[in-house]
């Protein structure tokens, strides 16, 4: 058994959509689950949607819900060109429910979300099983809402693995006597009373390693539109290089630092069962990408650079200028949790306490407000954060350029630079 995950913008139009078939070409005989993400940009669109459902507001949510609907029928349009399929209707049906949709027993604002957000892979998978189906694919349509089981933290949700395994067991797993392929929705669960759940956004690589893990599978590879993992954001960096092996422990450190590429929680369940994940480009299939497994040994081949823009540096010093001890340690612990701020670095001195955050996810004004009593607090904006794994003097010249070093913390495979 393979699982292989396609993201967004591998079905982001009825070309990707072929190539997706192409590629499952290449493993005909072979038992695979699809796990499918929504169609390039659906999901953002479908947060807005959601918003206007809370706000009962009808208007917008049918404007909004139009767009999509005009997206999605143009790549039905192109696909199934003799419109002879019962996708048409699967698909509008979907979307005059949407359209309909209202919060007259008036959830939470997640709930909604929720129950709104997780359409976009329900459309995706429905329209993609329906094209292997005409181009001969032996494949079927497997509803993740009724296999993925979560609690009830919507927007977030944590899989109950028990009940998960039990139903990919018993309602999932025997149709492989029946087809070769099963297509199943990233990112979306359900709770125990039937609710629909999302397990986070880019959540859909975490559902290819549930997968794996309850049907005991080979490897997952996920496609992509890079050949693999690289060694830093193109975005930032010239000449990256492609990760071609590491650690499942160096995949975890990596995304922990904030590099992208595959969504942290996916790694642990296959770690757990030594199941190797593939990441490999979706334009050359052909070619190796990157592969994710147990030995550690290629880890520190190549340094890795990860960059966080647009930093919030905050210096936080007691008024009576106590030193930074335990105590007054968890009491601006428990005001930062107060202020939701998430840590990217810290470091104490005798007198401040350092925490670097990004800046557009803390409310500076709320986290001033915090403090003011009893500390004094200066903030420093417009920092960069770069992180290298396995660095040695030349890389972190290279890096540094001609900024100025705000703050350097080493450990023996990680170098923190703060830049100005
Ligand atoms: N469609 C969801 C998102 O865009 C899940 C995913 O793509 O992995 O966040
Ligand atoms: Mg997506």
């Amino acid at each position: 058994m393979k699982v292989f995950k396609f993201g967004g913008a591998s079905v982001k139009d009825p070309n990707a959509v072929r190539n997706v078939s192409n590629i499952l070409r290449l493993f005909d005989g072979e038992k695979r689950i699809i796990v499918i993400s929504a169609m390039g940009k659906t999901t953002n669109a479908l947060e807005e949607i959601a918003k206007a459902v809370h706000q009962n507001n009808p208007l917008v949510v049918k404007e909004k819900a139009t767009f999509l609907r005009d997206f999605h029928t143009e790549i039905l349009n192109d696909l199934f060109p003799k419109k002879e399929n019962g996708i048409f209707e699967t698909i509008n049906t979907i979307f005059d429910q949407l359209e309909a949709a209202n919060n007259q027993n008036e959830s939470s604002f997640d709930e909604v979300y929720d129950s709104i957000v997780s359409l976009g892979e329900v459309i995706s998978t429905h329209i993609v099983t329906a094209f292997l189906q005409t181009e001969g694919h032996s494949a079927r349509w497997a509803n993740a809402t009724q296999l993925i089981r979560t609690n009830h933290k919507f927007r977030e949700a944590e899989i109950d693995w028990r009940t998960t395994e039990t139903l990919i067991t018993q309602d999932f797993l025997p149709y492989f006597s029946e087809v070769d392929i099963q297509v199943t929705q990233g990112f979306i669960g359900h709770t125990s009373d039937g609710k629909t759940t999302t397990l986070g956004r880019e959540g859909s690589d975490f559902t290819a390693g549930v997968f794996a893990y309850c049907t005991n599978a080979e490897s997952v590879t996920i496609w992509k539109d890079v050949p693999g993992m690289l060694n830093a954001d193109p975005k930032y960096f010239d000449d990256t290089v492609k990760l071609d092996k590491i650690s499942f422990r160096e995949a975890i450190e990596l995304s922990y630092y904030g590099a992208s590429v595959i969504h942290p929680k996916t790694i642990k369940p296959l770690q757990n069962k030594n199941i190797p994940l593939y990441v490999k480009s979706f334009i050359e299939p052909e070619k190796d990408g990157t592969t994710i497994q147990a030995d550690a040994t290629s880890d520190t081949l190549v340094p890795s650079f990860i960059f966080k823009m647009n930093q919030v540096l905050v210096s936080i010093t007691p008024r009576d200028f106590s030193f930074i001890v335990e105590e007054n340690l968890s009491d601006i612990f428990i005001r930062l949790a107060r202020a939701n701020a998430k840590i990217n670095v810290m470091q104490n001195s005798a007198l401040s306490f350092s925490i670097l955050l990004d800046r557009d996810k803390i409310d500076i004004s709320q986290l001033l407000g915090l403090f003011e009593n009893t500390y004094q607090v200066t903030v420093q904006e417009n920092l960069e954060l770069v992180t290298i794994r396995h660095y040695d003097d030349a890389t972190i010249q290279r890096v540094k350029g001609d900024k100025t070093v705000i703050l350097e913390q080493k450990t023996l495979e990680t170098a923190r630079l703060i830049l100005q």
